[in-house]
């Protein structure tokens, strides 16, 4: 079976790249291995509930989905500015103040740290606001960690605020993730919003499919060899093309392909609970910044952002853990709610876990990261280009852009 153009790999990438390639008048088949498009952003439903394979929002102020997407049609439900933070001994909440003036006085008195972290955060804003995204990613690499203490940001405000919150951006919790990741991060927060689409993440692969004609894909259809401009399938299929986009994650075909040190991934769990009362009635991340943290990195009510996300009047709680635990799901749901039984009390007895996620490769690891590939990369061989997160950084901007540049690079 002769094709145009083989996509192998139907996540963020394989789908950008897809809708690019369609643009350019090429036809496209995507053979995808899972029941579905969406790779890594993906949202399960039961009874009522959405559950997205993993917390996981979208920065408006990406420029690929800026670039590629409709927000109007994705319903893009928005979380407010900023996060409530549990400590030893109460909660408070930070906020930006630019963005959320009504709450720049609690901000400003809040047990975080000093003036002087509140005006190098100011500081820090401006001056990203100043830097282009490119400028960003040629700054010199170190981890995040080192960059919070060069920026001058005292322990307190460390601990309290920045490896909590960070954390559950870069999914582990040394903070080794480079300085560029964290530059980036904070401008998209400093620029745009954090939403998730009204019926959950997976309205964006579902949106990017929905551009494409349909029969472009091919699903439970796994891609086991590439040789020249052939693929096989698990199935013995063979399909030729003239051109093939290798877009899957790293540690699956692409680990062929991309340098090794790549293959490494942050991990995390996520459980999903279903409450009578909301912990908060606020939709926003809630951080665990308490000095004998174990199971709860941080907490967000689901339903707060988006009500879609459970049957009417009922409450979604989603939990998550950076890395896989040893323990099963059960003792961890237990774990996690003896965890915020100080800040609570009884009630979390009443939370009864619904669904839980162990994600092996959520991210690469992102010590070194970049914003920028040359098609020179992208192309393996006359026939073969490869896309994909793990060639720039672990975001949905990353992945759509290698699609489009993929694409550039395969203009016939
Ligand atoms: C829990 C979690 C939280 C995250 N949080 C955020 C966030 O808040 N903001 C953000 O910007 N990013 C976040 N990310 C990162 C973002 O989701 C990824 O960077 C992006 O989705 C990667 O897309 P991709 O297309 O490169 O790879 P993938 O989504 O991994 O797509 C690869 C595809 O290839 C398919 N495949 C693999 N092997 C084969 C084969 N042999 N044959 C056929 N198909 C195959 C897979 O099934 C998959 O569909 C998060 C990720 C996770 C998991």
């Amino acid at each position: 079976m002769k094709q145009d153009v083989i996509i192998v790999g139907a996540g963020l990438a394989g789908l950008s790249a897809a809708v690019h390639l369609h643009r350019q008048g090429r036809k496209v088949l995507i053979l995808e291995a899972s029941d579905r498009a969406g790779g890594r952003v993906k949202t399960d439903s039961k009874d009522g509930f959405l559950f997205d394979q993993g917390f996981q929002v979208l920065l408006t102020a990406y420029p690929e989905t800026q670039a590629l997407l409709n927000y109007k049609d994705l319903k893009l439900k928005k979380m407010l500015p900023g996060a409530t933070v549990l400590y030893n001994g109460g909660q408070f909440e930070i906020a930006d103040p630019f963005r959320r003036p009504s709450a720049a006085f609690a901000t400003l008195f809040a047990p975080v740290g000093s003036l002087k972290d509140k005006i190098n955060t100011l500081w820090l804003k401006i001056r990203l606001q100043k830097l282009s995204i490119d400028e960003i990613f040629k700054q010199p690499e170190q981890t995040t960690q080192k960059q919070l203490n060069e920026y001058g940001f005292s322990p307190k405000m460390i601990q309290r605020f920045y490896a909590p919150f960070l954390s559950g951006i870069f999914l582990e919790n040394e903070l080794t993730t480079s300085r560029r990741m964290f530059d980036f991060v904070m401008k998209m927060f400093s620029d745009g919003d954090v939403a998730v689409p009204e019926l959950g993440m997976e309205e964006i692969p579902k949106q990017l499919l929905a551009m494409l004609p349909p029969n472009s894909i091919l699903c439970n259809n796994s891609v086991t060899s590439i040789d020249s401009n052939k693929v096989t399938l698990a199935d013995g299929t063979i399909y030729e093309a003239d051109q093939i986009l290798l877009a899957t994650n790293a540690n699956s075909l692409t680990q062929h392909f991309v340098p090794k040190q790549k293959m490494s991934s942050n991990q995390v769990t996520n459980i999903y609970f279903e409450a009578n009362e909301a912990p908060t009635k606020k939709a926003v991340v809630v951080l665990n910044a308490s000095l004998n943290k174990k199971w709860v990195n941080n907490l967000t009510v689901m339903t707060n952002v988006s009500k879609a996300y459970a049957p009417k009047g009922k409450i979604l709680i989603s939990i998550s853990y950076n890395g896989i635990p040893e323990i099963n799901d059960a003792t961890l749901a237990e774990n996690m709610k003896q965890e915020l039984k100080q800040w609570y009390g009884e009630k979390v007895n009443n939370w009864k876990m619904l669904k839980s996620y162990r994600i092996e490769y959520a991210l690469p690891t992102q010590e070194s990261v970049r914003n920028n590939i040359e098609a020179s990369e992208i192309k393996i061989t006359d026939h073969l280009f490869i896309c994909g997160d793990n060639l720039l950084n672990g975001s949905i901007n990353a992945a759509m852009k290698t699609g489009r540049l993929a694409a550039e690079a395969m203009k016939i």
